[in-house]
């Protein structure tokens, strides 16, 4: 406390449009969240900007195979992360997109900088091409035979069987994964930024703005040449053609972090602000948080582009490790790969927030969320020690006297003292980002008001001397008090029912000199709940189970990120999820009207229909009914119907079937078919006019 107001942008890593909000994003958004409202509470004036990151090939084929437009697209990812986030009480200024004009014009003008520097220059690459699809093929939308060990089925990078890496070129028999045909190379002349000629830049950069041990990992890339970096990518792709180059486009990359500006930007429109006043002005402060598999494009490319724009680079980027669950990578078929959503189908968001918090230490190290410990810890620290303060102590006071706190005793004023006398230690841990010992100290500082309270035992005070338990009672909740607001920035609702219970407005840092004596307490909401291990483990089955698996080709990850795992197969025989009905068999038995109405037909569009490899009864489709994703269905309608021909067909659909795993990937419904006797099928379809989702009654 003391220090000036500060002017403060922070950022989060932009989530690719292509995929849900996971356990392992939250741990970035989660703890920048916490800087973010810890600088508010402080004073400061602090603008936390985000963005999904929009454009790239994986975009581009998804949006083809799904049969919409990439708007459309990233309009739903849009959605679905807002959501997420806001229910993870992640609470940015602004969350944009990165396909904005803000975000092409300032692309434009850094690439015009760029390219004056003189660092811009073209090379001829020679690439595979598809003639088919009439693209060139990134390195994951190609397979083939290892060229080291012969694995087949291998993307054009690396090979999954031996480790190996290698140029897509190398590849045996290699084909396109969109039509499966054989590519041929070709040359593409593509735009390089080099970097050598910053060389002395980045080397002063690097050490003033990281973590040492993040420094020393980049500077071992200074003992040979820096390799210049392809900006450019071939048409057709989903982002901002380059000026002056017809049929090229930014690598999503580029315009990725030049998002964080056209966030600030439409922030700034917003609010009536000036941008340089925030991003340009020296005495204004700039942060991004980042996982370590991003660094070389945070801390090598991007501040040189800065620099030769001559805009102001981070003050400082921080940099995070990656999730690991009970020890180990996320996994799909072990369950352990959790959707935000599917965790919060099942848990409290706010118990996520705190245990992370108990994890996270500033530095690069990866958090374990080891889910015995998470039950463990959520029960004992925050239900059992932290929050049983309140809950004894303020429904004591309302049910024997009279919800009124009075003074506190000596013992309990030295206790809420002391409590008091750790606000600068608690507020540097934050600066630091060393939210772990923010909760060590809160669970230190509970212990000792426990055992005071214990010793007081006013559950047996307030029968012989109610006066003296309301003194100990105005101390427990005045203790509990200062944990709130040390708390709020990690749990921002568990502390605003904290100040509701006291009649005090959301909390300012300063708020922990204050006392609350000879004053009438609120009601007592709950504030938080034990977690079951059956709701863990209903989690992890959910994921386990995989909800919608997006079609196959939309999986390739984009050119940088990480490959997700691929979802395990599962072991049961192939089953048409749509049976035919046999006309010849007798009416089943009579059922009443409820009965029917359990069942969920719904009109649906066929977006996709494919041929399903291994079963010659299944296609494959993609139906519309009107949710934020297709859903898809195996039908057993391969013998009767072509599916070009199905496409943008209407059918009938059961919507609120279980959803069946099968070797091919999840059924999430089944289509109606009138079967004749000679198992000719026909399948249903409502007249002209039903909009997808229509409920068919
Ligand atoms: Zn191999
Ligand atoms: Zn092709």
């Amino acid at each position: 406390m003391g220090t000036k107001s500060r002017k403060i942008v922070v950022t989060s890593a932009l989530p690719y449009a292509n995929g849900d909000i996971h356990l392992g994003h939250l741990v970035e958004y989660v703890q920048t969240d916490f800087w973010v409202r810890f600088q508010k509470m402080r004073g400061h004036r602090c603008v936390y900007v985000c963005a999904d990151d929009t454009h790239g090939t994986p975009i581009m084929v998804r949006a083809r195979t799904e049969g919409i437009t990439p708007e459309e697209l990233i309009a739903r990812s849009y959605a679905l992360h807002t959501k997420d986030f806001s229910d993870f009480e992640i609470l940015f200024d602004n969350y944009y997109s990165t396909n904005s004009e803000e975000n092409r014009a300032f692309s434009e003008s850094i690439y015009q900088a760029m390219q004056k520097s003189g660092a811009v220059t073209t090379r001829k690459l020679p690439q595979l091409y598809c003639e088919h699809d009439a693209m060139f093929l990134p390195d994951r939308f190609v397979k083939g035979v290892c060229p080291k060990c012969g694995a087949e089925n291998q993307y054009g990078d690396s090979c999954d069987a031996c480790g190996q890496t290698y140029a897509a070129e190398e590849l045996k028999e290699a084909h396109c994964t969109i039509c499966g045909r054989a590519p041929v190379m070709r040359d593409s002349e593509h735009l390089f930024f080099e970097l050598e000629p910053f060389r002395d830049f980045l080397k002063a950069w690097i050490p003033q703005h990281t973590a040492p041990d993040v420094a020393n990992k980049l500077l071992e890339w200074f003992n040979e040449p820096l390799r210049g970096w392809c900006i450019s990518r071939d048409a057709p792709y989903f982002g901002f053609e380059i000026p002056g180059h017809p049929g090229k486009f930014f690598y999503v990359w580029v315009d990725a972090p030049i998002g964080y500006m056209a966030s600030l930007q439409k922030w700034c429109s917003n609010h009536g602000e000036s941008f340089d006043a925030w991003w340009q002005n020296p005495e204004a402060e700039l942060y991004h948080f980042i996982g370590k598999d991003i660094v070389r494009f945070h801390c090598l490319f991007w501040p040189t582009m800065l620099n030769v724009a001559g805009i102001k680079t981070p003050n400082q980027v921080f940099v995070h490790g990656f999730l690991t669950v009970n020890g180990e990578k996320m996994s799909k078929s072990k369950g352990t790969f959790v959707k935000a959503r599917t965790y919060l189908d099942h848990l409290n968001p706010q118990d996520l927030r705190f245990y992370y918090a108990c994890k996270l230490n500033g530095t690069t190290d990866d958090l374990d969320l080891n889910l015995g410990d998470f039950v463990n810890r959520v029960n004992s620290d925050l239900v059992g020690k932290i929050t049983n303060l309140a809950s004894r102590g303020a429904q004591m006071l309302q049910k024997s006297l009279g919800g009124k706190a009075g003074a506190m005793d000596a013992e309990g004023r030295a206790l809420c003292e002391r409590a008091q006398s750790r606000a600068d230690a608690v507020a540097a841990y934050y600066e630091a980002r060393d939210f772990g010992k923010v909760m060590v100290e809160v669970r230190d500082l509970a212990d000792a008001a426990n055992q005071y309270f214990d010793a007081q035992a006013p559950w047996a005070l307030v029968k012989t001397d109610p006066e003296a338990a309301r003194r100990v009672m105005t101390s427990i909740l005045n203790i509990f008090r200062v944990l709130a607001i040390y708390l709020q920035p990690i749990l921002p609702a568990y502390a605003a029912k904290v100040s509701k219970l006291f009649n005090e407005p959301p909390y300012v840092w300063s708020d922990v000199t204050k006392t609350i004596e000879h004053a009438a307490i609120n009601p007592y909401e709950y504030l938080a709940t034990r977690v079951e291990q059956a709701a863990v483990d209903k989690m992890i089955e959910a994921s386990r189970g995989g909800p919608v698996c997006p079609p196959a080709s939309a999986k390739v990850p984009g050119p940088v990120r990480p490959a997700t795992e691929p979802v395990k197969a599962a072991t049961e025989p192939v089953k048409a999820a749509t049976e035919p009905v046999k006309a010849a068999e007798p009416v089943k038995e009579t059922i009443d009207y409820d009965t029917f109405a359990k069942m969920d037909l719904r009109a649906a569009t066929v977006v996709s229909a494919e041929l399903v490899e291994g079963a010659d009864k299944l296609l494959k489709l993609q139906l519309d009914i009107g949710e934020a994703r297709p859903r898809q269905v195996f039908a057993g309608i391969r013998k009767a119907y072509d599916p070009a021909k199905l496409i943008g067909r209407q059918v009938v659909m059961v919507a609120n079937l279980a959803p069946r795993k099968m070797r091919f990937g999840l059924s999430e419904g089944m289509i109606l078919a009138a079967g004749n006797p000679d198992g000719a099928l026909f399948v249903v379809s409502p007249d002209a006019g039903a909009v997808p989702g229509a409920t068919v009654k």
